[in-house]
């Protein structure tokens, strides 16, 4: 079945789980498409990280290739069509989205515009009948991630979050030892990420990013904790710690850091026991992950990089296999094949808005004096 005209509005007031089913009565997820055909995919947004990571990546996908694109400039949309050699229908502008309801070349829209404008761009894309791949944060609230997910389920389309780490070699190791590896059950998670940002861009301003370093990059060292204390897998978009803790750092660019935070420390408690500390910072230089079990350890150091992490156990370096040449060409072609098979990726909406909680919850903390905040995903 076609999905309805896009009416986004109307369905942001009236969304409901119980429409949410009806409609997917009518459209399920659908494995309708040949395994040997590649699947389109449309980029929203041009900026630095679609140009310098997501772009090269389709060119070495094998399940899907770049085929159009959501921009505010037509001149470069036309430009992307030349280079990547698709059809000047395939170029949208935010406000035409819509229309992409009518293009069968389109199979799926990536997201990568400004975190504030995810909700916009996902729930657009998904009345359009579009599969969605939403860059991290999914969105700046929890209750935004609800609407987007409500809109995705009741049009029958997937959504994943763009999770690169999910798939890298060095992090299958770390999960594969947090489900029963040698090292006993990991108690001890450390880390940080952190880097000094100059220039004033959206990343500082509260409106357009939802917060500082936490929301943009601290995200990397709670998706990190998770893996690691998850001991079961068994409810891995949605496992959680139990309670959080956090204390802003003082800011000492305050007139920079306006309404966002310079850094902040958290800790994470899991129910088995295991207890994560972590930092995030846009006023410093840190990239490092470590766990730490009763008859091992495991550190990644960088550990969120876009390759060349490295990594050492106290056995030693293992052997994770070939790490391969793009993240995001693993993380985007594992969705299509996700799409291709009517399956839910591991890496789903759900688990971005798991993130949303966790990080509502530090914030939250942060504002009462580091509080204990128990966590209800
Ligand atoms: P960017 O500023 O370089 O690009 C943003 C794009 O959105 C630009 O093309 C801009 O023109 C467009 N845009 C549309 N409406 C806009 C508006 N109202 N204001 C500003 N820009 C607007 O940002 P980026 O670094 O490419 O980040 C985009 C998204 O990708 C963010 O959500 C970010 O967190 C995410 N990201 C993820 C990773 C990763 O490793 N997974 C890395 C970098 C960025």
């Amino acid at each position: 079945m076609t999905p309805p005209r896009p009416s986004r509005r109307a369905f942001l007031g009236k969304a409901s789980l119980a429409a949410a089913s009806l409609a997917l009565q009518h459209r399920p997820f659908a494995a309708d498409n040949p395994p040997d055909r590649k699947l389109g995919i449309a980029l929203c947004g041009l900026g630095n990280y679609a140009t310098g990571q997501l772009a090269p990546a389709l060119r070495r996908t094998r399940h899907c290739e770049l085929r159009g694109v959501i921009t505010g400039s037509p001149e470069k949309g036309r430009q992307w069509a030349r280079e990547f050699g698709f059809s000047e229908r395939n170029i949208y502008s935010y406000a035409t989205m819509s229309r992409l309801i009518d293009n069968p070349a389109i199979d799926i829209v990536y997201v990568v515009t400004p975190n504030s404008l995810h909700p916009e761009h996902v729930i657009a894309a998904a009345w359009a009948g579009k599969h969605v791949i939403c860059e991290k944060p999914l969105a700046n609230t929890v209750s935004e991630c609800n609407a987007m997910l409500a809109a995705c389920r009741t049009n029958g389309v997937r959504l994943s979050v763009g999770y690169r780490l999910q798939f890298e070699p060095h992090y299958r190791e770390l999960k594969r030892l947090a489900r029963g590896g040698e090292f006993g059950t990991f108690s001890r998670l450390t880390g940080g990420l952190a880097f000094t940002i100059n220039r004033r861009v959206w990343r500082v301003e509260k409106a357009m990013a939802g917060g500082g370093p936490l929301m943009d990059i601290g995200i990397y060292c709670i998706q990190a904790a998770c893996m690691a204390a998850d001991s079961t897998g068994a409810n891995h978009a949605t496992f959680a710690p139990v309670a959080v803790q956090a204390r802003e750092h003082p800011k000492k660019r305050p007139d920079f850091f306006r309404d966002v935070e310079e850094g902040i420390d958290w800790r994470m408690e899991f129910a088995g026991g295991a207890v994560g500390e972590f930092s995030t910072s846009y006023n410093a230089g840190m990239d490092r992950f470590r766990a730490e079990a009763p008859k091992g350890w495991i550190e990644l150091a960088p550990a969120f990089q876009y390759g060349d992490l490295r990594v050492t156990t106290s056995l030693g370096a293992p052997a994770v296999g070939e790490i391969p040449p793009s993240q995001q060409a693993v993380q985007i072609d594992d969705f299509a094949l996700c799409v291709k098979e009517g399956r839910e990726s591991p890496v789903s909406g759900e688990m971005g808005r798991r993130d949303m909680v966790i990080i509502e919850a530090i914030y939250k903390s942060a504002a009462e004096n580091g509080r204990r905040i128990e966590i209800k995903v």
